[in-house]
């Protein structure tokens, strides 16, 4: 859900009509949650009321405030090593948040890279760096929101990529997604079911289904929606897609 804009009234009864509707996870994101305020309340009052409902609460932050929120699952999201995910984020806040995840005690706290035509070659560097600085990653590829979006990766670098990345889980660096959701997305092979998921919109309202819907034109060829992936393969009873859903959220 995005909660970034919307009055700790209205996070509540999102909340609860999530909940209603059958969710039983929550994963807080868009825009940044940790930044997020109404007069009295932050982000903690929010994670606080959600564990109260969810079996599991998770969150996604760009991770340069301190990494003191008490959710179940807390992803970084990383774009590169330094150089480059300071050059797509904008500003010089790298080390900022290596300091913040070398001082975080998170027992479950992710790094999350969403993988791109700029910062592709590095990303085996950036997994090895990463290996003992996190308790897992997740990777999933750049969508091209404007549809001559230089960003997005083709099919062939991705497959070439997927491989390395495979290889590196098998060796045993800490790549949480499932080996089935990894060689799925190479030629996106997977089949798409996206009933189990609902996102909350910036007004309050409730969209089921893909994240895309209502957002941008949907372009099935062209997802890297990792996540999606999983939950496909998983409500289609792959075992391994199962167990790394346990590992992310329990
Ligand atoms: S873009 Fe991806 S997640 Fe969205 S409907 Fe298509 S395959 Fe599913």
């Amino acid at each position: 859900m995005q909660a970034e804009d919307l009055r700790f009234e209205q996070v509540l009864d999102i909340l609860e009509r999530l909940y209603q509707r059958g969710n039983r996870l929550v994963v807080l994101e868009g825009g940044e949650p940790m930044l997020w305020k109404d007069g009295p309340y932050s982000i903690h009052d929010v994670v606080a009321a959600a564990r109260k409902k969810f079996f599991s609460v998770g969150m996604t932050t760009n991770g340069t405030l301190p990494l003191d929120v008490d959710v179940d699952t807390l992803w970084v999201s990383l774009d590169g090593l330094e150089a480059t995910h300071n050059a797509l984020r904008g500003a010089p806040i790298f080390s900022r948040i290596m300091d913040n995840i070398k001082r975080s005690q998170h027992p479950r706290l992710f790094a999350h890279i969403t993988i791109n035509s700029v910062n592709a070659a590095e990303i085996p560097e950036l997994i090895r760096f990463l290996q003992h600085k996190v308790r897992g990653i997740t990777v999933q590829f750049y969508y091209p929101y404007n549809h001559q979006d230089e960003l997005f990766l083709d099919f062939d670098r991705r497959e070439k990529l997927l491989e390395e990345i495979i290889q590196l889980k098998r060796t045993g660096f800490p790549v949480l997604n499932s080996f089935a959701a990894l060689q799925a997305l190479k030629r996106n092979t997977w089949r798409c079911d996206d009933r189990l998921i609902d996102n909350a919109n910036p007004d309050g309202s409730i969209t089921q289904g893909c994240y895309l819907k209502n957002r941008a034109d949907i372009d099935c060829s062209k997802c890297g929606f990792s996540p999606h992936t999983e939950i496909s393969l998983a409500c289609q009873v792959n075992l391994q897609s199962i167990l790394a859903g346990q590992r992310i959220f329990f």
